[in-house]
């Protein structure tokens, strides 16, 4: 059997972290079987169903790297196949024309609730000939439940759960207006799908037994069920905006690299051990649905910090000087020089573990592009005092004689210096450094030095001592 898993969104917002996992999961499960993945957009809510949600989910779907197999499947454009499903139950004396009023069914419904059951739908219509009905009243179109024993739900997260079908009356297939319920939008779509295995947050798991009903009068094969539980926030309630960002895009904008963020929602929910980091590659090899958690997995930002830190570490050179080049230009407000990119990629050793998100490595490279003369801040100026500036000119003439200009040379160049001058390194580095980048803050000073190179580094010690 090929494995065929979906992720089915109803795009009436953003892309939530925890849709983003379910994809993710289901993408995982379908890539380590050799499978398919498949997108269906739940978007039969016209009220409520956007094109810029679409938009949204299949930004954050490609961010994530989730690539699906076939075309996009919009429920809304198969609404002619899903009433045809109902039709045919309808021809089979397995589901049956309900005329009840709007009225009648909320009278139902109060009796339902005061005597405690869940059945909101007497079953009326269901035992009614069919001669008996008002003409005035347009009839909905509901399943014949069965009407005892059990459904049996075997969930490769919530183990057996059985539902007595006396609790689950007969629901909606088409409302009157012909459109189609989403329990019946749901099933025909699956099967038709071939799906094989539907991975998604627990919430769904009451919707399974009612689709598992239909399935089964459909005579389809009812697919594998995996009920994730969903993820909380820390404190304990389910992860909603109240806990800050929760929409992919936010992630992306706040400067985390796609494959840290999926390496760390696989790891909320699923574990492999005590494996906290993993490559793609070994993500696809080891998940299964066995060691998905039956707990809910807590969303910890920290975590997904810790996570970045190690892949902006990882990542390449080039890829994150072309990810912070745009917003580079736009903070100094020109687009950026050949020299600056070069610039920018030979600094990136030295940024890249000093900066656990994008924007902080935006901030830590701003010094490299700045015109001279850079600005320098507060902190920084404090250090510029009249006997820094008098040591800056000295070792700037220094740094002059030198021929070859590179890590090793201003280094020893420098430290030549000190020896010389008997003071300690950081009484010359400190006034340097800010003179060089304007902060207090930067990347080893011979790096920066070498970053910036022979002229550029003279011209701005030159700006800093006249200052
Ligand atoms: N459209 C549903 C949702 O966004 C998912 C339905 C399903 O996975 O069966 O919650």
């Amino acid at each position: 059997m090929t494995v065929v898993t979906r992720f089915a969104p109803s795009p009436t917002g953003f892309l939530h972290v925890g849709s983003a996992r379910t994809a993710l999961f289901n993408w995982l499960y379908a890539r380590h079987h050799g499978g398919k993945f498949l997108l269906r957009l739940e978007d039969t809510d016209r009220k409520r169903s956007t094109e810029e949600a679409v938009s949204a989910i299949i930004d954050g779907l490609r961010w994530l790297n989730l690539d699906w197999d076939d075309g996009i499947v919009r429920q809304s454009e198969r609404m002619e196949r899903h009433a045809e499903v109902a039709q045919r139950l309808l021809k089979e004396s397995k589901a049956y024309h309900c005329y009840c009023t709007p009225e009648e069914l909320a009278e139902m419904r109060d009796a339902a609730r005061e005597r405690g059951s869940p059945v909101l739908y007497d079953g009326r219509w269901r035992y009614r000939d069919p001669s008996e009905a008002p003409t005035h009243v347009s009839p909905t179109v509901r399943i014949k439940s069965p009407l005892s024993g059990e459904t049996v739900i075997k969930d490769h997260v919530q183990g057996t759960v059985t539902f007595a079908n006396q609790q689950l009356d007969d629901m909606v297939l088409l409302r009157s207006d012909g459109t189609p319920t989403y329990m019946l939008s749901v099933v025909a779509d699956d099967h038709d799908m071939g799906v094989t295995h539907v991975i998604r947050g627990d919430d769904h798991l009451n919707n399974a037994a009612r689709q598992t009903i239909l399935f089964q009068a459909l005579g389809w094969t009812v697919p594998e069920f995996a009920h994730v539980p969903l993820i909380h926030g820390a404190d304990g309630a389910k992860l909603s905006k109240r806990h800050g960002a929760v929409g992919v895009e936010a992630y992306r904008e706040d400067g985390y690299l796609p494959e840290a963020l999926r390496n760390y929602l696989v790891r909320l929910g699923w574990s492999h051990g005590d494996d906290e980091l993993f490559t793609t590659e070994q993500a696809v090899e080891w998940f299964d649905l066995n060691h998905l958690g039956r707990g809910a997995a807590r969303f910890d930002v920290d975590r997904l910090q810790n996570v970045n830190v190690h892949y902006i570490q990882r990542a390449q050179d080039d890829r994150l000087v072309e990810m912070i080049r745009d917003r580079l230009a736009k903070r100094c407000g020109r687009d950026l020089r050949d020299r600056d990119l070069e610039r920018l990629k030979a600094a990136m050793p030295e940024l890249k573990p000093r900066s656990k998100l994008i924007p902080e490595l935006i901030e830590n490279s701003l010094f490299i592009i700045h015109d001279r003369p850079i600005e320098i801040d507060e902190k920084a100026a404090k250090l510029l005092t009249l006997d820094a500036k008098s040591l800056l000119r000295d070792l700037a003439e220094v740094l002059e004689t030198l021929e070859d200009w590179n890590q090793s040379t201003v280094e020893t160049a420098i430290r030549g210096y000190v020896a010389e001058k008997e003071i300690k390194l950081g009484s010359v580095a400190q006034p340097l450094r800010a003179g060089l980048t304007g902060r207090t803050i930067s990347p080893g000073i011979f790096e920066v030095l070498t970053i910036l190179g022979k002229e550029e580094s003279l011209g701005r010690m030159s700006d800093a001592v006249k200052a």
